[in-house]
């Protein structure tokens, strides 16, 4: 049970605040109380051991809407015990229409994805997105302190760092960027970009997921700002401070996942899935219904094993677990169709003495329920058409690390720099997509072995704590380097003692 409290006030000591467009949960007031519905994405699973840990505070929309006027909604103790707090920012429903659906899901997400052709470039989105952007930073400057270490999410937020440290100078703030950034010529289409660029500027620190992306950030900032930068030491002379950015892709407490992976009621459960499905094989992908995660194609390849492979028909079973994400955009709503059609024409085409090749639901599952679905499968499909990480791979990687389970990766997610021992399979291409699963299921069992035992290594090594130690490195640095540079000169960098009591206490997730 949650409780809701008056907003937050500022801490007397420095902590820290993570501030993000959702946070981990979406509420809506019906008759009947407050409903709770918590949000399913990378971001959560990566944020939320972090807060719990560091009893932080999140500062983001829980999906409710107030009037111009208000900015802050209520304040959640999310555990009691915990002792982490939630503070929940209200929009407008025109603020949720423009900056939220308009710009951020039909403008950035595209573009930032290579989907040139979907992003809508419209004026009046564009100034919802910066007067969200201050309503953020007005909130975050009532609810923080100037010792407050902040940590923005994403890019739903890039204007708020200049916000803030318009207010506050030399304010700590960073930010981790959890989508693709795209090469310069494509950033450039942004009408914007320069004023957006140059937001993030504000920061500290700048994490990405992959070195690629740093690149990409780097001669963005370079061509579009005009702004000096060092590439070898990720640095950006900007114009407020000196950038730093870095790759430090996220990870995943996969001992978490490995425990639920034991529990008898999970193993009963997947036991069930495949004693329920039948046949000999269980293939599983598990997406957010987005156009970048490559569901179509996926479904047209094994339409197209299917075809070429009939043989297959009645042994093989692909489970598609597809999380309801973004249900008002259009683009979304027709991905759905488009979906629900293909497994309708596989399904009347190729069931064979009642055995369904595909099995499809359009619902997100809990923890326990998809460590089943992973550990009941003999191979998952994860083959984005550019995602900017992918914790699924991982996370299979994670429940079955002990096992013959096979991932096939798309090259583009940025996983695929460091699961380097998954099967790769160019989405866009089906007969190279069907080749590589049938050459997954027909792989030897020591191969199989060898392969997920060198990716459990790289899941394991760098997990949830590595890369949150990797993050507390990095502004540990920086603040250093800001003391060093104001001669620690009183005032300055005083987030940087905030940081090193973190480091100092150990604080693993
Ligand atoms: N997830 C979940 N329930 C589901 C499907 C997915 O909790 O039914 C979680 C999954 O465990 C993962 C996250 O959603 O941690 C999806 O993250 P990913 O990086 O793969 O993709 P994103 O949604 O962030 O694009």
């Amino acid at each position: 049970m949650l409780d809701f409290f008056e907003p937050l006030k500022p801490n007397t000591k420095g902590g820290l605040t993570v501030v993000s467009n959702r946070g981990p949960y979406t509420f809506r007031k019906t008759a009947r109380g407050m409903q709770v519905t918590p949000s399913v994405s990378g971001l959560v699973s990566a944020i939320q051991p972090v807060i719990k840990q560091i009893h932080g505070k999140w500062v983001a929309w829980g999906g409710r809407y107030g009037s111009e006027e208000e900015i802050l909604g209520r304040s959640i103790a999310l555990q009691k015990t915990d002792k982490w707090l939630f503070q929940e920012i209200l929009l407008t429903e025109p603020e949720a229409a423009e900056y939220y659906e308009g710009m951020c899901n039909s403008c950035l997400w595209p573009l930032c994805h290579n989907f040139i052709e979907k992003s809508v470039f419209e004026e009046k989105t564009w100034q919802s997105y910066r007067r969200v952007n201050r309503k953020f930073a007005e909130a975050v400057l009532k609810t923080t302190g100037p010792d407050d270490m902040i940590w923005v999410q994403d890019f739903h937020l890039a204007l708020l760092p200049g916000y803030l440290c318009r207010q506050r100078p030399g304010a700590g703030v960073s930010l981790f960027w959890h989508i693709p950034f795209p090469p310069p010529e494509i950033f450039a289409i942004l009408p914007w970009a320069e004023e957006f660029i140059k937001g993030l500027l504000n920061c500290e620190f700048i994490g990405f997921h992959t070195e690629s992306y740093v690149r990409n950030f780097l001669l963005s900032a370079r061509e579009i700002c005009g702004v000096t930068i060092d590439a070898t030491r990720g640095l950006i002379f900007g114009p407020e401070r000196t950038v730093r950015v870095g790759a430090v892709p996220i990870g995943i407490d996969w001992r978490e996942f490995e425990k639920i992976a034991s529990q008898p009621g999970v193993v009963r459960k997947a036991a069930g899935i495949r004693s329920d499905i039948g046949g000999e094989y269980v293939i599983i992908g598990v997406d957010r219904m987005d156009y970048t995660k490559g569901i179509p194609e996926r479904l047209m390849a094994i339409e197209y094993l299917l075809e070429q492979w009939p043989d297959y028909k009645e042994k093989l079973t692909f489970v598609q677990v597809a999380v309801p994400s973004r249900t008002d955009v259009a683009a979304y709503r027709s991905l759905r169709r488009q979906i629900e059609e293909i497994v309708g024409r596989i399904n009347g085409k190729y069931t064979e003495n009642f055995h369904v090749p595909v099995r499809y639901l359009f619902k997100p599952l809990s923890r326990e329920d998809l460590v089943a679905h992973y550990l009941a499968a003999d191979m998952a499909v994860v083959t984005p058409l550019k995602d900017g990480l992918n914790l699924v791979a991982k996370e299979y990687v994670a429940v079955k690390s002990d096992t013959d389970g096979v991932l096939i990766l798309s090259p583009f997610a940025g996983a695929a720099v460091q699961l380097t021992g998954a099967l790769k399979a160019n989405p866009y291409d089906p007969r190279e997509l069907a080749n590589q699963v049938i050459a997954g299921l027909e792989m030897d069992e020591t191969e199989k072995k060898r392969r997920m035992s060198a990716l459990a290594r790289s899941v394991r090594e760098q997990d949830i704590n590595w890369w949150w130690q990797s993050i507390q490195q990095y502004w540990l640095s920086n603040a250093e380097a800001a003391g060093e540079a104001a001669g620690e000169a009183a005032g300055e960098a005083s987030h940087g003692s905030a940081i090193g009591s973190m480091l100092n206490q150990g604080i693993m997730l």
